[in-house]
């Protein structure tokens, strides 16, 4: 049956009521939306729904409203029942155009088969979990935690959702960091791999080297030992040991050297070695050590000082080469140049008287003759004056050169030497430049010997100049005695050593007769007279040997 059609009447009343209905709807949601009511309806497939809040209150609408926080609450179909403005930002959407809607409209197509599950779970049970939020141009990360609601038309879920975005950047920046300070560790770790690398071979190339210096040290025939810079040994080779018959513990003493150095050798021996150890120059000594069966043996030690990058003494090196045989040797030859000069001194004194005599019967002689005894007498003068030095020399080593001492006058005996000189070389000028008497204590024959060697040499070394000069004047409580030449003059190094024994310098051009003892005997006669001799020279230019004698006091 057909519906009747209704009335006017009836249309306006119900138009009235529908006004009626609307005009209350309307109330209700503004009611709603200012928190004056605690309801909410919702246009769902059903119709529309109402929605209050059991337990809602004012205080907490306002501090849900207020929080940082988006807070949401769904239906069981996933719509939006509400939303504070926190979740509208997060969105990035206006709080109209998100209550109302399916929550999943914010969460990516391909992740919502997760999110499905994962509110599923939230209906039975609170839950965390977090999710991305999908919104207008913004997406935001978020945890996501989920609570039942107990609304008066039924359950809601509460969804609280806490912004991840500064968390996650941090998180990644924190990665990125780490990563860095993965790649930092990587390669500290590998540099330090290396260096331990480098350290182990520098410490097998050290232990190596070690060994070698070990290994060679001990099969060397010489004592050797390495000092510290300060001069404590801390090392002696095996030789060492073996030859002393001292231990280790022996050699941590502190008079450990007084075990094996002779007593009458201590003093000079310590003395040079402290020198070199203060001035860092080479250390050079001879000198006897006790062997372990209490015989004592001459040594020859040397000692070099080994510097680091910066100059400064690491430590030094020691040898001590044992020369008794040589010294034995050079014993048995000086007792030999000793007999053999003393027997040579006589039949060259009788042959000499014997020439003398020829010569004094000049006219019964060729002139041919007279000129031949002239050239004997003058070779056997040189010849007599090297015998004289040889027994000088053994004299000396055998500590038997002995003189008498008197008051003399050097004045007059260089006067008188300097006058021979001049009938000796006549092709030289000798110039003199002696001021005032110099009266010393001495022996005159032995000091008329050193002046007449200087001279000699003076001459005998000027090969092209003519001139000799000879001064003395007072230098403080002594008497010094100049003889200069402009000969080949000498080195540096020559000079350090022309006092020695039998030293001659090697000049094949400047050769000239002598054996190196001249100046050796000088330096003994000068020293026993409590004086110095000394030579200032430079090669091409020429010498001045001087020494210093004491004055007589008046
Ligand atoms: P020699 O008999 O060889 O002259 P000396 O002991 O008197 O012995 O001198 C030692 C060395 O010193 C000489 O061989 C020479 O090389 C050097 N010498 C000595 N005097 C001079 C000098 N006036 N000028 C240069 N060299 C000199």
């Amino acid at each position: 049956m057909e519906k009747a059609k209704p009335t006017y009447d009836e249309l306006v009343s119900e138009n009235t009521e529908l006004r009626y209905q609307l005009e209350e709807a309307n109330d209700t949601i503004e009611a709603i939306r200012t928190g004056q009511v605690d309801a909410l309806i919702v246009q769902g497939e059903t119709g529309n729904q109402l929605y209050t809040l059991k337990t809602a209150d004012q205080t907490y609408r306002t501090f849900i409203e207020k929080m940082n926080e988006g807070a949401v609450t769904l239906n069981h179909e996933g719509i939006i029942l509400y939303s504070n403005a926190s979740f509208a930002n997060m969105v990035n959407a206006p709080l109209q155009k998100v209550i109302g809607v399916k929550f999943d409209t914010f969460i990516l197509k391909e992740a919502r088969d997760e999110f499905y599950k994962l509110i599923k779970n939230g209906w039975e049970k609170e839950c965390k979990e977090e999710i991305l939020l999908a919104g207008n141009k913004r997406y935001t990360p978020c945890l996501m935690s989920c609570n039942t609601l107990e609304l008066d038309e039924g359950t809601a879920l509460s969804l609280i959702l806490t912004d991840l975005t500064i968390q996650k950047e941090a998180e990644h920046q924190l990665k990125i960091n780490n990563e860095k300070l993965i790649v930092a560790q990587n390669a500290t770790e590998k540099l330090n791999d290396e260096l331990e690398d480098t350290v182990k071979s520098r410490t097998a190339d050290l232990l190596l080297s070690r060994e070698h210096f070990k290994l060679l040290a001990n099969n060397i025939p010489q004592m050797t030992w390495t000092n510290l810079a300060d001069g404590t040994v801390n090392f002696h080779n095996q030789q060492w040991f073996n030859y002393s018959g001292l231990t280790y513990q022996d050699t941590q003493e502190p008079d450990w050297r007084h075990k094996i150095i002779h007593p009458d050798d201590y003093q000079f021996t310590l003395q040079k070695f402290t020198a070199a150890i203060k001035s860092g120059t080479i250390y050079e000594v001879e000198n006897r050590y006790r062997r372990y069966d209490g015989t004592y043996r001459w040594h020859l030690n040397r000692a070099v000082p080994l510097r680091n990058d910066k100059g400064e003494i690491a430590f030094w090196v020691g040898t001590a080469t044992d020369i008794e045989d040589q010294k034995q040797e050079m014993d048995r030859k000086d007792e030999f140049i000793g007999v053999a000069s003393h027997e040579l001194k006589t039949p060259l004194t009788s042959l000499k008287g014997y020439l003398q005599l020829i010569s004094y019967k000049k006219g019964e002689l060729s002139p041919a003759v007279k000129q031949y005894i002239d050239k004997a007498i003058l070779a056997l003068n040189k010849l007599q004056i090297l015998v004289n030095e040889l027994l000088d020399v053994s004299k000396i080593n055998a500590g038997r050169l002995e003189y008498s001492m008197e008051e003399i006058n050097l004045t007059a005996l260089m006067r008188s030497c300097i006058e021979n000189a001049r009938h000796v070389f006549p092709n030289f000028e000798f110039m003199e430049d002696v001021e005032g008497e110099f009266i010393v204590n001495g022996n005159s024959e032995r000091l008329e010997q050193v002046f007449m060697n200087l001279i000699n040499n003076a001459v005998k070394y000027s090969p092209a100049s003519r001139t000799v000069i000879v001064r003395a004047s007072q230098n403080g409580n002594n008497v010094r005695v100049y003889v200069t030449d402009y000969g080949i003059g000498l080195s540096d190094k020559q000079q350090e050593r022309i006092f020695e024994r039998f030293y001659r310098v090697e000049d094949k051009k400047y050769m000239s007769s002598g054996l190196g003892m001249g100046l050796y005997i000088s330096k003994e006669i000068i020293t026993h007279h409590n004086g110095k001799i000394g030579v200032q020279s430079e090669l091409g230019q020429g010498s001045t040997f001087y020494f210093d004698l004491p004055l007589v006091k008046n």
